[in-house]
């Protein structure tokens, strides 16, 4: 009989499965799909010899992650790859903004919002590391640097429109406006400026890395060092209620709230059950994969050298965008998310041929097709583009969901991410992974910090298995 047994074999889930192993538990992992890696994984899904990330590409916070970067996954195969720059955003008629690794390149770039720019971010910079484990940890009441932590919660607390205020040129509020939509929040609400900062400032500290070979190489790394450690992974075991499985100590769940009410539901309290079913989930995303014959001809030469490219134009455009999907609108020019990964990588494509990832974010549920708002989108800044497609790959949300049952009408992030949700998800409690009078956790994105493979969940949730097990409060 294990002592603690994993339901998901995502970054969150192998990420608890390690913290547990590391303290001397025996541990089991089950998973859905013949492998692991959740939003992990890397297919070949348009032609032979072109491997796509399927869900997550870049990777500014599994750099960041303190527990990942405490693993010796390079012994596993894991190699990062650092673009010439981490992240461009084109506009028309004017050139492009950028954010590059160095702080003082970023500023003489923005000229006149340089300064703005730095006073925003260079305090945080030094500091970051001590910074780090108190934001991608659940709300405390008694963070390890108060007064720091205090200073960026100041402005990681206001919404990204008020947030960008302190800029004046179209380049510096366009270039927030691209990092604080991966929020998926309309720009007025509170704390969307917190995932902007957070992004910024990895570009200085850690850079938008990607894996060499794909995303998969992230967990594949992870689930190789869980089983030098002697872990046991079961793939192909859906698990569609905990009384299937052997008994253990633990059981700890790497799916959301929704998939939790359906597999367990009748185990919980009334009072918790009640809170899962009022957590609410946030729009999803439509993917496209295509295969290039050649690199993709952005007019800014930028884009040419960048690992990720935000498209949506101006803050005022992109913050349209984010508000119509909000409102269960598909905006005609979607805010787009590109990553052009075989521009460094070359096990991404054939020789001479590239691979593009995208996606946009539309109402949750939705099953329109995106593919042609998007490919418009990178037509508008690379002329000649749609020239270059031998083939393509999409995912409405439908797909999504159904590709990974944690993807509830296509959203990413384990749920929506807004300030009620943000600390505490998902019911408002101090300790959000332990489900109270039970031997359950949750240590999916569905608790904090949230979306994002960085792990951080899977390591609270252990750590919150760990000291309800030495209290020997678990039969
Ligand atoms: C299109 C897209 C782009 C993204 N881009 C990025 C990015 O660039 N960078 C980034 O950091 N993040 C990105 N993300 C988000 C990131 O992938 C997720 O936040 C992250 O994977 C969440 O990790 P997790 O371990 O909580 O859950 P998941 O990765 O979803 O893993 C859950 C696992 O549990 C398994 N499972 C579920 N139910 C069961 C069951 N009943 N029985 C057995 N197994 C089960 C699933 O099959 C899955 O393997 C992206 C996601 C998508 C979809």
């Amino acid at each position: 009989m294990p002592d603690a047994i994993i339901i998901g074999a995502g970054p969150n889930g192998l990420a608890a499965a390690i913290h547990l192993i590391q303290h001397d538990l025996s541990v089991t992992v089950y998973e859905k799909e013949a492998s692991v890696g959740g939003g992990t994984r890397t297919r070949e899904l348009t032609l032979p010899g072109f491997r796509h990330d399927v869900c997550s590409a870049i990777h500014p916070m599994a750099r960041s992650s303190p527990f990942l970067q405490s693993l010796p996954l390079g012994d596993y195969g894991l190699e990062w790859i650092q673009p010439e720059i981490p992240v461009a955003h084109p506009l028309d008629g004017q050139p492009a903004g950028a954010l590059y690794r160095s702080l003082d390149e970023t500023t003489d770039h923005l000229g006149k919002d340089g300064e703005s720019y730095r006073r925003a971010i260079a305090p945080f910079l030094d500091a970051w590391d001590n910074l780090l484990p108190d934001i991608l940890a659940p709300f405390s009441l008694r963070p390890r640097h108060p007064l720091l932590m205090a200073r960026f919660g100041l402005q990681a607390l206001r919404s990204a429109g008020g947030f960008v205020r302190r800029f004046k040129t179209p380049k510096a509020r366009a270039l927030f406006a691209g990092l604080a939509a991966h929020g998926i929040l309309p720009f007025d609400k509170t704390a969307t400026a917190a995932i902007g900062l957070v992004l910024g400032i990895g570009a200085h500290t850690v850079g938008w890395p990607y894996p060499k070979g794909g995303s998969h190489s992230i967990t594949k790394a992870m689930a190789a060092y869980f089983e030098s450690l002697g872990g046991s992974i079961i793939t192909g075991t859906a698990v569609a209620s905990p009384d299937q499985l052997p008994a253990a100590g633990a059981v700890l769940f790497n799916t959301t709230p929704k998939q939790i009410l359906d597999m367990a539901g009748e185990k919980l309290s009334p009072d918790y059950a009640r809170k899962l079913r009022r957590f609410e989930y946030g729009c999803g995303v439509f993917k496209l994969d295509l295969a290039l014959s050649e690199a993709i001809p952005w007019t800014d030469e930028r884009c040419r050298k960048a690992g990720t490219v935000h498209l949506g134009g101006t803050f005022e455009e992109i913050a349209a965008s984010e508000d119509d999907t909000a409102q269960g609108r598909h905006p005609e020019r979607p805010y787009v998310l590109v990553a052009q990964q075989s521009l460094f990588d070359d096990s991404r494509a054939p020789d001479g041929n590239h691979t593009c990832w995208a996606y946009c974010h539309v109402p949750n549920g939705s099953t329109k097709d995106m593919s042609e708002p998007i490919l418009n989108q990178i037509e508008r800044f690379a002329p000649g583009f749609r020239d270059c497609i031998i083939g393509r790959h999409s995912m409405n949300t439908v797909a999504m969901h159904a590709y990974n049952p944690n993807y509830i009408g296509g959203d990413i992030n384990g749920g929506k991410q807004d300030i009620t949700q943000l600390f505490t998800r998902p019911a408002g409690l101090f300790d959000p992974y332990h489900i109270p009078d039970t031997h359950f956790y949750i240590c999916s994105s569905s608790t904090p910090p949230g979306g994002g493979v960085h792990g951080m969940c899977g390591y609270h949730a252990a750590e919150s298995a760990l000291k309800q097990l030495s209290a020997g409060s678990i039969k």
